[in-house]
């Protein structure tokens, strides 16, 4: 089912050896390229996804390692969907990655370009003018098995051509009414070669380009171009594109920018520079998830139908959703890394994410301790008003992280399930009559269990050992369990999010049984409790990880965590516990 290459390795400093990377090697190696040049080409109509982060790592992460450059290019070309929103938090998700672009380009910029470019294959009779209406262009086009017929309009000439496509451009005819297509091969087996359309009517303003335009270019046309005007060397993108690889190459060759750099001065007079190259193409597998969604059609009505709160929800596999759930740049490297490279599609288990994003952590983040759903202990040997402050590691495994004070008192907060009255076979925490040690702290025994009036156990009664503390001869004495704390008088209330996955199913995108994503939705995706945070995680900063000890992985919510009313998110538990629920 995994992906991972078997040279895949988590350490940066090794070399990475995937098949995109090797083609890059033996093109430097043979002075092809005597640098590389990639890019990121986001269409503006979402929000970046799980999915992208690979994208984006190989766009980047390639261009990085063999010293080349990879720009941002925002593909643009669809004005009804797209919006400015998007652009900005797309800007914003790179960077977060750990990534910074050479050029933010729009292939808006380039409509100029294409256009003269259009005019061009036009005059070379590589393109005509077609007024086959949509459901006719269907009809002709044939199927995978049958060729497609010429459109009746195939044979204008030249003259007529280029008359009827300068008066689209300049407005004068209907949305829809006639495109400018290839002129290529009807009985392609392949069945984006035959004749494709290039140019399409559409009187919508643009978001970068406003109402300058009523045609727009098709994707496959603008793409390549965009490539070549930018002179990508190695243009990455995903398997779905591989039938159109040779449109990708027909339009590169057909256009010539390289060799016709008249076709680049409208970029020229506005200050871009000359960089046109021949691109070449090279798919790699699409990353997909179990227990995931991706497709933006669908987490766009997640948001709009109120099933999440917004795009940035904790449960979305947005990046922005990710990013507050407490997913760090640095656990979406370490999976990209693990899942490698390959021209397999397959569907990944979330466990790869998870299992990232535990592994990040738990190398870097400080431990705390939190205790989300409280139970009073009092420690009747102590004086009233006894204080004390214990010295604790920020880290087990990392002495550089130092220490902290934490304190310590009569009163007490436990787990409310660290207590068990009548305990289940194999309990090895508190129970009436019984011992537990206290990290850190000292071993106690539960004296009594104080009941309300309605019976429910409000207060353990508890005795400190005085020589089990640390330091003194009793304080490796054996018990069997040991149980986190706070200190009751000084820990700070905080509001808890317990974030779990937003679907029940492994694919909640199958749509047997008449059933969708909808019906797959966790009814226990997330859980608010009111629990007690150690001093020094209350005063954490905005978006600051922590393991809350024995409880999972935390970080203190991007937008609502204050140091006075602390709110922390569950990134990811301490361990897979979906595996165990079978
Ligand atoms: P969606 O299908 O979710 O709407 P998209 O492919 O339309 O996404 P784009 O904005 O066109 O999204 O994608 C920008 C780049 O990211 C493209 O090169 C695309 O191939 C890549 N990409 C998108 N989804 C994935 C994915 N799941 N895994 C890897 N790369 C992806
Ligand atoms: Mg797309």
């Amino acid at each position: 089912m995994s992906e991972a290459a078997p040279e895949g390795t988590d350490r940066p400093d090794v070399a990475k050896h995937d098949f995109i990377r090797q083609i890059v090697r033996d093109d430097l190696a043979s002075g092809k390229h005597a640098a590389i040049r990639t890019r990121f080409p986001p269409e503006p109509n979402g929000y970046l996804h799980i999915g992208h982060a690979k994208a984006i790592c190989l766009d980047f992460g390639i261009a990085a390692e063999f010293g080349g450059r990879c720009n941002l290019r925002f593909d643009d070309t669809n004005p009804a969907r797209e919006d400015p929103e998007y652009v900005a938090a797309i800007q914003e998700d790179v960077r977060w990655l750990g990534f910074e672009w050479a050029s933010l380009r729009h292939a808006s910029d380039y409509f100029e370009v294409f256009y003269l470019a259009a005019e061009k294959l036009v005059r070379q009779g590589d393109a005509f003018v077609c007024d086959l209406s949509a459901d006719e262009v269907r009809e002709y086009r044939g199927t995978l098995t049958e060729p497609g017929r010429d459109s009746p309009y195939r044979g204008r000439s030249v003259e007529e051509n280029l008359d009827l496509f300068r008066r689209m451009r300049a407005g004068e005819f209907a949305d829809g009414a006639r495109t400018l297509r290839a002129k290529i091969d009807m009985a392609s087996g392949n069945i984006t070669m035959r004749d494709p359309a290039i140019y399409r009517i559409k009187k919508v303003a643009h978001q970068n380009t406003g109402d300058a335009w009523p045609i727009y270019p098709m994707y496959d046309f603008a793409h390549s171009l965009s490539d070549a005007i930018e002179g990508i060397t190695h243009s990455l993108c995903t398997l779905e594109f591989e039938d159109r690889r040779p449109l990708y190459d027909w339009c590169v060759e057909k256009v010539d920018l390289a060799g016709n750099p008249v076709l680049l001065q409208p970029l020229l007079d506005r200050g871009f520079p000359l960089e046109a190259a021949r691109p070449r193409q090279i798919e790699f597998s699409r990353l997909n998830f179990n227990f995931l969604v991706m497709s933006k059609r669908k987490l766009l009505a997640l948001v709009e139908d109120g099933l999440v709160d917004g795009w940035d929800d904790p449960r979305m596999p947005t990046l922005q959703g990710i990013r507050r759930r407490g997913y760090t740049p640095s656990a979406l490297r370490l999976m990209v890394d693990r899942v490698g490279v390959s021209k397999q599609n397959s569907l990944l288990d979330i466990s790869v994410l998870e299992g990232a994003l535990r592994d990040d952590l738990d190398a870097r983040a400080p431990r705390r301790m939190a205790v989300l759903e409280p139970l009073k202990v009092v420690l009747c040997n102590l004086p009233e008003g006894h204080q004390e402050t214990l010295s604790f590691a920020n880290h087990p495994k990392d002495a550089s992280q130092g220490t902290r004070e934490l304190p310590f008192s009569r009163d007490l907060w436990i787990e409310r399930e660290d207590f068990a009255e009548v305990p289940p076979p194999g309990f090895k925490r508190l129970t009436p009559g019984g011992d537990v040690r206290l990290r850190g702290a000292g071993i106690i025994h539960c004296d009594e269990a104080v009941r309300d009036a309605a019976g429910n156990v409000v207060e353990l009664r508890c005795t400190l050992d005085p020589e089990s503390r640390p330091g003194m001869e009793g304080a490796n004495r054996k018990v069997k369990g040991t149980i986190h704390w706070v200190d009751a008088r000084r820990a700070v209330p905080a509001e808890i999010r317990l974030y779990d996955r937003l679907f029940t199913v492994p694919d909640p995108d199958s749509e047997g049984d008449g059933k969708s994503y909808r019906d797959h939705l966790n009814p226990d995706s997330r859980r608010t409790v009111h629990g007690y945070v150690e001093p020094a995680a209350a005063g954490a900063a905005p978006e600051q990880a922590f393991q809350f000890e024995r409880n999972g992985y935390f970080v203190a919510d991007r937008r609502d965590h204050r140091a006075g009313a602390p709110v922390f998110n569950r990134s990811v538990t301490l361990r897979d516990t979906w595996t165990q629920k079978g």
